[in-house]
């Protein structure tokens, strides 16, 4: 192949790479029309466009100077004649008696070529290319035509095959994000109904008692006392509980995390705090705390939020658990930058059939221990606190012996100021 050919064709397959980022198939057409008539000098040219839905042709391009307005394909028309037998066409010298009889040409045009634009036996359309002048197609311009056809035609099938993966890609986005929505909207549905059902219980109490109080016998003073005491606790139960659910739900538990602040924060120094924050509790039910040789690792967290998540472990380590018994805070430095933080127990554990439920929301497995204080959202913030902080946490319990609570969490190397 001499060497203007293999550069022709080199533009050619140059204009396939570059017309597969158009959208529309109608441009890739008026694209390598522009290149064919530019290659083969004609004065202008059009293209032939068959409609996959009903496979009739029309009019896809046609160049600006193209001197009329091309008539469509005839049965036994040029186009016609290209589609049946599956190669191009030239004209050199259009024959007048043809003209006016059968064919119809344009008085604009003495010389043209069609070229089918086929791939693998189907005609996705024509491309005619002509001339004012008499023309004498050279081997190399016939060459370039049937390439011109090819690359039209693979490119088509190219950007129709993008364009279905794009489609089929965005379906399955769509898929993805409906079934998020429906699963989040689950969530919510389950978290109204559960919420729902714990505020009920304690109002039940508070009017059984409240009834109880004022119609009973009022002499005996005792009874209600013991009302109003029933009430009293139940009121506390219920003002945890919603300041439980209000932490849950002001920080949009189901999306963004868009109210929490991300600052460094210091083990070492919220685990002492911790400590001392537990300290009475720890004290009315004789539990020691041993939270020693803390290293000073630094973290990248909300401080408010960590502190709640490790109370709230501290904190069950001391209700679940006996008398003299212990908790234990450790902190160590794990492998791939996460830090593992870990409340230890010897208290009273957890059995194998509620381990696995324990993180669920409103879930109690000890409800003897019921205080106004439990509300059975202790851990499940717990984990969710750990989750936005790109952590984890895990439980080992051995019922009558004691828990381990661990929460992973990344470090985050922070740059010195
Ligand atoms: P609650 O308000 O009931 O304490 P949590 O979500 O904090 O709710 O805990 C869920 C349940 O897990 C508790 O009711 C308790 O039965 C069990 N549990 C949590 N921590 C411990 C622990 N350290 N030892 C034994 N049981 C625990």
């Amino acid at each position: 192949m001499d060497q203007s050919i293999s550069k022709k064709i080199a533009l050619l397959n140059q204009t396939t790479l570059d017309s597969l980022a158009e959208v529309n198939i109608l441009k890739i057409i008026e694209r390598f029309t522009e290149t064919g008539l530019k290659i083969l000098g004609a004065n202008f040219g059009f293209a032939w466009w068959k409609n996959p839905e009903d496979d009739k042709y029309k009019l896809a391009y046609k160049s600006p100077n193209t001197p009329y307005e091309p008539k469509l394909p005839r049965e036994h028309g040029g186009n016609f004649m290209a589609e049946k037998n599956k190669t191009p066409i030239f004209v050199e010298k259009t024959i007048k008696e043809n003209y006016e009889k059968k064919y119809d040409v344009s008085p604009y045009m003495e010389s043209y070529a069609i070229i089918p634009i086929i791939y693998k036996n189907y005609l996705y359309g024509n491309l005619v290319i002509c001339f004012k002048k008499e023309h004498i197609f050279t081997d190399e311009d016939k060459e370039l035509s049937a390439s011109l056809g090819n690359t039209t035609a693979q490119t088509i099938i190219i950007h129709r095959f993008i364009e279905q993966e794009h489609k089929a890609l965005k379906k399955a986005e769509m898929l993805k994000y409906t079934w998020k929505l429906l699963k989040e909207e689950k969530l919510k549905t389950e978290f109204i109904a559960n919420a729902t059902h714990e505020l009920r219980t304690p109002l039940a109490i508070i009017k059984g008692n409240v009834d109880l109080a004022t119609k009973g016998d009022h002499k005996k003073l005792k009874s209600t006392k013991s009302a109003l005491r029933a009430i009293d606790h139940e009121i506390k139960h219920l003002v945890k509980i919603i300041s439980d659910l209000t932490l849950m739900t002001s920080s949009n538990v189901w999306e963004s995390n868009s109210k929490i602040v991300y600052k460094k924060v210091n083990l070492k120094s919220l685990v002492a705090h911790v400590a001392v924050r537990s300290k009475a509790l720890a004290y009315k039910n004789k539990i020691s705390i041993i939270a020693k040789n803390i290293p000073n690792i630094f973290i990248f967290g909300d401080k408010k939020y960590l502190e709640k998540m490790l109370f709230n472990l501290v904190k069950n380590s001391i209700t679940y658990n006996k008398k003299n018994g212990y908790t234990k805070i450790t902190v160590e430095e794990t492998k791939d930058n996460f830090v593992t933080i870990n409340i230890t127990d010897n208290g009273i554990g957890i059995s194998k059939k509620d381990l696995p439920r324990i993180f669920e929301r409103f879930y109690r497995a000890n409800k003897s221990r019921s205080s106004y204080a439990r509300t059975g959202l202790g851990l499940a913030i717990v984990k969710w606190i750990a989750e936005i902080h790109g952590g984890e946490v895990f439980v080992k319990s051995i019922k009558n012996k004691g828990s381990v609570f661990s929460v992973s969490l990344p470090i985050e190397k922070i740059k010195e100021i």
